[in-house]
């Protein structure tokens, strides 16, 4: 989708630090971690958020195989936090369905 940072990522126009990929996820390091891990996964195909899933995205249901690769890549199965802002009132920045993989130190209870 034009305008959309995420997509741009996703399509090389724009840089990231990329930790994993297959052909439906892209996984990149968040530009402003909060943690020592704080990976952004990225579905390929644009929409944007979980309101929009429809049967149409089977596909994105593997994206709890990509996390558990991911926290394996980053040493971090022992713990983790997944996080989805998912719309305006959530805090959701990005309008392009992505998940936050967080990890590293000890984590504080959810706001
Ligand atoms: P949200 O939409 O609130 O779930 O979060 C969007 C996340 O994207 C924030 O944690 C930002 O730090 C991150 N972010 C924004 N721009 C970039 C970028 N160019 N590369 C990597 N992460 C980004
Ligand atoms: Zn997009």
């Amino acid at each position: 989708m034009d305008d959309c940072i995420f997509c741009k990522i996703i399509n090389g126009e724009i840089s990231s630090t990329k930790v994993y990929e297959d052909e439906n996820f892209l996984v990149i390091k968040d530009i402003n971690p909060v943690a020592p891990v704080h990976d952004l996964v990225l579905y390929k195909r644009h929409i944007r958020n979980l309101n929009e899933l429809t049967n149409e995205h089977e596909d994105f249901s593997k994206i709890f195989e990509v996390i558990k690769k991911v926290a394996e890549l980053e040493k971090i199965s022992n713990g983790y936090r997944v996080v989805v802002n998912n719309g305006e009132e959530a805090g959701q920045e990005i309008n392009h369905i992505h998940f936050h993989v967080i990890g590293g130190r000890k984590l504080g209870k959810i706001a």
